[in-house]
């Protein structure tokens, strides 16, 4: 596969054969090697390039890594005319995404009781498969969470107006109910505000740097700040939805999935029937997610308000990073009408964007990027450059380095809590495999892959945090 460096951190993918645009892949040097170890990454980001009216390239991020058909730190933005839309280019856990929670604690008034917050935490919040959620709900709740999302949460006492007002979207997309499945519902009916497994986590953090002040203000972060990461998505029911349109998309046009590079790249046209029914299923099923990350968020306050006596746990932000969304971009000069599909990707929009909920206008769109729980995790800013270069789009994480296997091979559970331990970090899991899995040493460097974002652009430096303590799936 050859690259050609266009400017620093930007290389390009010429386009050859079915390839209908060119692959940009945005990334400094140490990064773009270990995505040619990997073998696969750069390859899956040009089998998207073949895509029916994906416009200008298709894009990989600093975190990118191996994902099904499409590249974990992806983005394609394809024309709402003529264009497809493809579960692989969002993924299984559909809107996946993560918010910040700040309080009005400093990391003094934390220290010494991680254990405790964490058991409290533990104990109102099921991780794993099955075993319930923080809101009970039943099939009638279901139906409203997935055509309303966050307003069915508010309406029903379990959100804020505020929470609405800081979230991507304010926690709504045009979900279809009845496009879900039934048996999408039924996994779903009993976890909202469940943690999930693996890879989704309950942080406690405390901000260590402030890199842009009035932007960190806005923001309501300060330095020494105790503030709440939590990282989930659709749990089975979002899962359950990307499987099933799947195997239906695979049924209704057999000769595509013949002729494709990959068969995980599977679509649909946007406007047949098929199509349409996935967009309001991964609506609704993104509905859910939202509805799950606010019930954390309800489960967070009443351990804080329990523990530490302060009701003050309010949303910075909260983000998608596997969604497909409508949205306007410039290219070549003119406005297209686009779905971008962003996949372990989060939107990045810069100061003076109309999506930007009114009190970031000016600054930008807070980006919130998760790195591991013995590293550093960020918030950055949307970019100015961010539209120009990625469809208003930058990482999503640090991004995997080490498979599942490989990490449990090299990390034991019990080594690595004690290490986490000394450094002031403590984490309680559902088990040991899940521990050794999510080890540090498993993901790439953070602070490498915002330093390209902040260079580029795309996504811009605004506070780095520490963790304090983990409940992980
Ligand atoms: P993904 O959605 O791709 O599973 O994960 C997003 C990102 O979260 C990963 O790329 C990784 O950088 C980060 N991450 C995974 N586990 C943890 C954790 O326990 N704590 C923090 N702060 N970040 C994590
Ligand atoms: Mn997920
Ligand atoms: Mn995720």
């Amino acid at each position: 596969m050859h690259l050609t460096e266009l400017t620093e951190n930007v290389h390009e993918i010429a386009r050859e054969g079915e390839m209908r645009v060119p692959t940009r892949v945005f990334a400094s040097e140490p990064l773009l090697e270990k995505m040619r170890e990997e073998g696969r990454t750069l390859e899956q980001g040009s089998n998207v390039a073949t895509l029916p009216g994906i416009q200008k390239y298709s894009v990989v991020l600093p975190d990118g890594h191996l994902g099904y058909g499409f590249p974990i730190g992806g983005v394609a933005a394809v024309a709402m005319d003529g264009g497809v839309v493809s579960p692989g280019g969002i993924g299984f856990d559909i809107n996946c995404g993560v918010r910040v929670l700040r309080t009005d604690l400093d990391y003094d008034d934390v220290r010494g009781h991680e254990q405790a917050l964490v058991d409290r935490l533990y104990d109102l919040v099921p991780c794993g498969l099955g075993r319930g959620g923080y809101v009970r709900t039943d099939r009638d709740d279901l139906e409203g969470i997935l055509a309303v999302g966050m307003e069915w949460m508010r309406d029903a006492g379990h959100a804020r107006q505020a929470d609405l007002d800081h979230c991507e979207e304010s926690g709504r997309l045009p979900g279809d109910p009845d496009a879900v499945p039934e048996d999408a519902k039924r996994r779903g009916v009993n976890q909202v505000g469940s943690l999930g497994s693996g890879n989704h986590f309950l942080e406690v953090q405390r901000v260590t740097d402030l890199y842009d002040a009035a932007t960190a203000d806005a923001f309501g972060l300060r330095e020494g700040q105790v503030v709440v990461m939590i990282h989930s998505g659709s749990r089975g029911l979002g899962h359950q939805v990307c499987q099933e349109y799947i195997r239906r998309f695979e049924r209704t046009y057999p000769d595509l999935v013949d002729s494709l590079p990959d068969r995980q790249l599977v679509y649909a046209p946007l406007g047949d029937p098929v199509a349409e029914d996935y967009l309001g299923a991964m609506y609704a099923a993104a509905n859910f997610a939202w509805a799950n990350r606010q019930a954390m968020t309800q489960a967070v306050r009443e351990a804080v308000a329990d523990l530490f006596d302060t009701d003050a746990v309010d949303l910075v932000y909260d983000v998608c990073h596997n969604v497909a969304k409508e949205e306007t971009h410039t290219v070549d000069g003119e406005d297209v009408e686009v779905l971008v599909h962003r996949k372990g990707a989060t939107r990045a929009f810069p100061a003076g964007h109309p999506d930007v909920p009114e009190a970031y206008r000016d600054v930008g769109q807070p980006v919130l990027l998760p790195g591991s729980m013995g590293t550093h995790s960020y918030v950055l800013a949307g970019g100015e450059r961010s539209m120009e270069l990625t469809f208003g789009s930058t990482a999503h994480g640090a991004g995997r380095l080490k498979s599942r296997t490989q990490a449990k091979r090299e990390y034991t559970a019990g080594d690595l809590q004690q290490r986490l331990r000394s450094e002031g970090v403590y984490v309680k899991a559902r088990s040991g495999a899940t521990v050794a899995e999510e080890a540090p040493g498993a993901y790439k460097d953070v602070d490498e892959v915002v330093r390209v974002s902040d260079a580029l652009g795309i996504g811009t430096k605004v506070a780095r945090m520490r963790p304090v303590c983990n409940v992980k799936g």
